[in-house]
């Protein structure tokens, strides 16, 4: 059984807690959304599945039904003690630490694994690129984000949302925003939409051969640095108009308008130093 609202309430009440703004604390109170997030998450019993701030336990418990190999990553001491009451006779581990510095590969093993999480706002966008770039074992995440950070993970170029953060999900992971939540299930409610999004890691990363990963996303950052500008003018140092031309990108383009290969084939022409 997950949390209903009345049941969030009770938790925090008989605990006497209070949600963290500072830890980005918008518990989900709506069993519904919970299921919906497990199912996204195609989570069964020979799943390894890693949560990132488990809250009150409402998906963790949820998760740990399904038979699921469960460890959950929880910052905040506070809730360490109502966690082990709510998934009491699941088989879920709950872990103290920081996900931002917690060495992932030493609770999963070799992996696979699955990170579903309902993300702290705050630290949804380094968190979701610390496991893409450091932890190849987990191979699908299944995260609840605000709607903006969420079309932001998964735009296409020439997008409103498109930037460096597009491109270099883009560069690990197939994303899209599966559904959309409303402010409503949330305890305390936030002022906006979340959305699922959905990243299956690309077995090889996509534009791999022949550019190292720090370089490429070096220049994506660079160029998109003055996104409206012409790239001849934002990699300047980087690439001269012959370069733009083995490259086969025309150096009056603008980052936003350029997909992941077109950056990748930049950064393969491009004069590094040092
Ligand atoms: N999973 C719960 C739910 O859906 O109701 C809680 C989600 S709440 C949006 C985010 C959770 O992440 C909180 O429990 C918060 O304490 C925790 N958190 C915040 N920063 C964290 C970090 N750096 N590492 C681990 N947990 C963190």
């Amino acid at each position: 059984m997950t949390h209903s609202r009345p049941g969030i309430l009770e938790l925090l009440d008989r605990h006497g807690l209070s949600p963290s703004r500072a830890l980005g604390q918008n518990f989900v109170a709506d069993p519904n959304t919970v299921r919906r997030i497990v199912r996204f998450a195609e989570v069964t019993s020979d799943t390894t599945v890693i949560e990132i701030g488990p809250g009150l336990g409402s998906l963790t418990l949820a998760l740990a039904e399904t038979g699921a190999t469960v460890v959950a990553v929880e910052i905040d001491r506070h809730l360490i003690p109502v966690l082990t009451d709510v998934l009491a006779g699941t088989a879920a581990t709950v872990v103290h630490a920081d996900a931002l510095e917690v060495d992932f590969r030493s609770l999963i093993g070799a992996g696979p694994a699955t990170l579903v999480a309902n993300l702290p706002y705050n630290v949804s966008v380094p968190l979701v690129m610390r496991i893409l770039e450091e932890f190849p074992e987990i191979t699908s995440l299944l995260v609840m984000v605000q709607r903006e950070v969420g079309e932001r993970l998964v735009a296409p170029p020439r997008s409103e949302a498109y930037g460096a953060v597009s491109v270099k999900v883009a560069y690990f992971a197939h994303g899209s925003v599966v559904a959309r939540v409303p402010a409503s299930v949330f305890v305390p409610r936030p002022n906006v939409e979340s959305v699922l999004v959905r990243l299956i890691r690309h077995e090889v990363p996509a534009a791999a051969q022949g550019v190292a990963p720090s370089r490429l996303f070096d220049l994506i950052k660079q160029a998109f640095g003055q996104r409206r500008k012409m790239l001849r003018s934002t990699l300047k140092g980087l690439l001269d108009d012959a370069a733009f031309d083995r490259a086969g990108v025309a150096g009056t383009r603008r980052a936003e308008e350029l997909g992941l290969d077109e950056f990748a084939a930049l950064a393969r022409e491009a004069t590094w130093t040092g």
